[in-house]
């Protein structure tokens, strides 16, 4: 069953080892037991529905509450101090198209809010309801889960908009391919969800981003049904399917989805791959990049990522080993782990991974074989419960991420950290923040930071301490002339950032685009393009 108040399935866990617990103690303080709100106390308070009744909708409390936070920060300190801003007012599972018809017209007939949700994995405050007059309306496609077309002749797959990661790898494994779509949130997140927020997998590098893979599709919008051809390629005016990807469900509602597909890969490994210091590994990074090196996953750690990454690793013995013998080859405290992924047909990946390795051993590279590759690929879609864990230990976790052009990227993370610190040092708020380079391009690449520190008991003083690191490292972001996501979307924590990227006459013809799909205005109007505005980080009023 899955979590009420956090990541996952109840009964999956992330210990950490205990040489991580006094690594966190030593950096940000005392472990701290601070209890949650009780499951009952939180459902208790969920108010009453504003909706009028319908049979096709589902006022559950329950249902209600777990449809009203994504996973963001701040959702989880709503979440687990059981006070969620602003509940929907009921939860709809629609399983046709005709069902979705008939939403709107409820919705049209009743003036109500709109929230197309698929796995709820945003962390940008994409499915949470607004304050709104007009009561909230969420609905729910888990019921759209099927594959309906597998071309194997041109590798491509129809799959409805509903279905989540593993079990579209699971349907297309049978037939011998795959999507390779593989988010960190993948057990959760849907096609719907990933096309509305760009999102972008782990192994993009070699698969693809979302919008690489997405070649048409279905979307019912207020205004009427929008059908996508997929075609090889056209010159047939612009593309639309641009305008639907990362349109946030602001336009209307996927429905399906034709995805390019792959045969499942002959041979997939990753390795570990040590540098002096971040600059050499940056350096190695972008050559491979710009050769056009086959591989498929650049994940490069900084120092202090690596050393967290090798101490809640646990293998305490193993990491202690290793670093003696990187020390007295001259690694010291600055190392950074590259995580080196080859995916494909063994002759050639084995050729990628030779040349990969090459050129990071210009950059003073050393290849450290497989087995951190094989720790990090077995924890990989596990690492999100380690957030539970931190959490009941006493530390709140978020992440950001941005992406720069090479010329900035050593200069752009240095930025967005400093700034991190320097906010929470104006809030005495001790703080642990690294980052990494997640994705990689011939012009540039994505840097994602994580940041975790001590959470008071006290729910505001954890949500004015995020919305301070928020604003302070979206400002060095912009700055950096870097954009204000790579993966995770604009929803409403981003809304006011996005005019810096497509200026006033773009935000002007998506509100266009907006007025023209949803005349009625019954989609939610707070994420993408700030008509109203949740709590977003520059908006000053709570
Ligand atoms: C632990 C964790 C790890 C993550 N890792 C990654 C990562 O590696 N890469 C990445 O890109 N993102 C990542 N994310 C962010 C998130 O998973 C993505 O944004 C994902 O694409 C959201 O998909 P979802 O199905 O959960 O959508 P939801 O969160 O349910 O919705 C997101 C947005 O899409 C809209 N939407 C959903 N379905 C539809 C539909 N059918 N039609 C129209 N609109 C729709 C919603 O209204 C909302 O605006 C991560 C999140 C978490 C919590």
């Amino acid at each position: 069953m899955k979590l009420w108040n956090g990541w996952g399935e109840e009964h999956t866990d992330y210990p950490i080892p205990e040489i991580a617990k006094e690594f966190l103690t030593e950096r940000l303080g005392n472990f701290q037991d601070l209890p949650d709100a009780a499951k009952s106390d939180s459902i208790n308070s969920v108010p009453e529905s504003r909706l009028k009744p319908a049979d096709f909708i589902s006022t559950d409390p329950m249902d209600r509450f777990d449809h009203s936070h994504g996973q963001s920060l701040p959702d989880w300190i709503f979440m687990r101090s059981g006070q969620i801003p602003h509940i929907t007012d009921g939860v709809t599972y629609p399983r046709s198209d005709q069902d979705i018809k008939k939403i709107f017209d409820f919705s049209r007939e009743n003036r109500v809010t709109i929230i197309p949700y698929g796995g709820g994995t945003s962390v940008v405050g994409h499915v949470n309801p607004p304050e709104a007059e007009n009561p909230v309306l969420t609905v729910d496609l888990s019921s759209f889960n099927q594959i309906l077309e597998i071309d194997e002749i041109s590798r491509a797959a129809t799959i409805q908009a509903g279905m989540r990661g593993p079990d579209i790898e699971a349907e297309l494994n049978k037939s011998g391919f795959t999507l390779g779509h593989f988010p960190q949130s993948f057990e959760y997140s849907t096609v719907g969800g990933w096309i509305a927020s760009r999102s972008c997998g782990q192994q993009s590098y070699y698969y693809g981003r979302i919008e690489d893979l997405f070649r048409g599709g279905n979307i019912l919008t207020p205004q009427g049904e929008i059908r996508l051809p997929a075609f090889p390629a056209t010159a047939a005016g612009p593309d639309l399917r641009h305008l639907f990807l990362g349109s946030e469900g602001r336009f209307g509602i996927v429905t399906r989805a034709e995805l390019q597909i792959r045969p499942i890969p002959q041979f997939e490994r990753f390795f570990g791959i040590i540098f002096r210091n971040w600059e050499d590994g940056v350096a190695a990074v972008r050559q491979i990049a710009q050769n056009s090196i086959q591989v498929s996953m650049l994940r490069l750690s900084d120092a202090l990522e690596t050393e967290t990454t090798l101490i809640l690793s646990g293998r305490e013995r193993l990491v202690r080993m290793a670093t003696m013998g990187l020390s007295k080859l001259g690694y010291g405290r600055q190392m950074c782990l590259l995580i080196l992924g080859v995916t494909g047909d063994k002759t050639a990946a084995t050729r990628a991974r030779k040349s990969a390795v090459q050129i990071c051993r210009q950059h003073g590279g050393i290849f450290t074989g497989n087995m951190i590759g094989k720790a990090w690929q077995k924890s990989r879609f596990l690492t999100p419960y380690l957030r539970n864990t931190l959490w009941e230990a006493g530390y709140a976790l978020d992440t950001l991420e941005t992406a720069v052009p090479w010329s900035h990227v050593c200069q752009a993370k240095n930025s967005i950290i400093d700034s991190i610190t320097e906010s929470a040092t104006n809030r005495q708020l001790r703080l642990l923040v690294f980052g990494h380079l997640s994705h990689v391009y011939r012009t540039g690449a994505s840097i994602y930071i994580t940041y975790l520190f001590r959470r008071s008991p006290i729910p505001d003083e954890n949500f004015e301490h995020w919305r301070a690191v928020k604003k302070a490292a979206s400002r060095a972001i912009i700055d950096q002339n870097g954009t204000i996501s790579h993966q995770h979307g604009i929803g409403t924590d981003h809304a006011d950032y996005l005019g810096n990227e497509i200026g006033e006459i773009g935000i002007k013809f998506l509100e266009e685009a907006v007025e023209y799909f949803d005349p009625d205005g019954l989609m939610n109007s707070r994420v993408l393009i700030n008509t109203q505005g949740r709590k977003s980080p520059d908006n000053d009023d709570k």
